[in-house]
């Protein structure tokens, strides 16, 4: 399990959640079978009612991988609102375009492929709504990239930033993992403090945090 809840609160959480069907459960089954991490179910499912409240109409997601979260956030968002999505390696961004050509989304979602530091710094659209989902290490500087390319009263959401249980407590720490859960923490820090941010830490799936730009 997660090491972020009990056992018995996650598979309570996850036995009430709805089951997905065709293309967004075969996406489930092929990253499971393939070892890619795409978002958990609580996750999707806190995304879906944020994005209805939200209802952004331009989003910026950092880490495509298949295009699976990609594709929930654009099931939860209307047909005026576009999805641009980054990522960095090019089999990755050829399956998410196959995984995505096959839906009613393809139109909505746009798919960068390079450095996301890289691409950001040459973006010059604002959104509504950044999904951050990439290497956990690099969640700062992801952040000082894309922090202006956010409009004001808009939202950051950053996934696996508990990861694992490990940046709540170093009994769990994995000795390879030491210099990801040291930045993860100084990212937490970082956006908990941050003048003109409100951010909160959500600790369901593998952590979620959301930082609202205020002004
Ligand atoms: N958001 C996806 C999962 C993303 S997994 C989902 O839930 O369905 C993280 C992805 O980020 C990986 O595919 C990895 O290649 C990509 N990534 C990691 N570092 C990156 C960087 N610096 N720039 C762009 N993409 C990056
Ligand atoms: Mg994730």
């Amino acid at each position: 399990m997660g090491n972020i809840n009990k056992d018995y609160i996650e598979e309570y959480i996850h036995s009430v959640l709805p089951e997905n069907n065709g293309y967004l459960k075969d996406l489930e089954v092929y990253a499971k079978e393939n070892n890619i991490p795409i978002i958990e179910k609580e996750t999707a499912q806190l995304l879906k009612v944020l994005l209805k409240i939200y209802e952004p109409k331009n989003i910026l997601e950092i880490g495509t991988a298949i295009g699976y979260s990609a594709l929930v956030m654009a099931s939860s968002t209307d047909a005026n609102c576009n999805i641009t999505t980054i990522e960095k390696q090019f089999n990755m961004v050829k399956l998410a375009e196959k995984n995505i050509d096959k839906t009613e989304y393809k139109n909505r979602i746009k798919i960068l492929n390079g450095d996301a530091v890289e691409i950001l710094s040459n973006l010059d659209e604002k959104f509504d709504l950044i999904f951050l989902d990439a290497a956990k290490g690099q969640y700062l500087q992801f952040f000082n990239s894309c922090k202006d390319l956010l409009k004001t009263k808009g939202l950051i959401i950053s996934d696996n930033v508990l990861f694992r249980g490990m940046v709540a407590s170093d009994k769990l720490v994995i000795r390879r993992k030491k210099t990801i859960v040291k930045r993860l923490r100084e990212y937490l820090n970082h956006i908990s403090n941050l003048e003109g941010y409100e951010s909160c830490i959500i600790p369901i799936g593998d952590g979620i945090a959301l930082t609202y730009k205020e002004e």
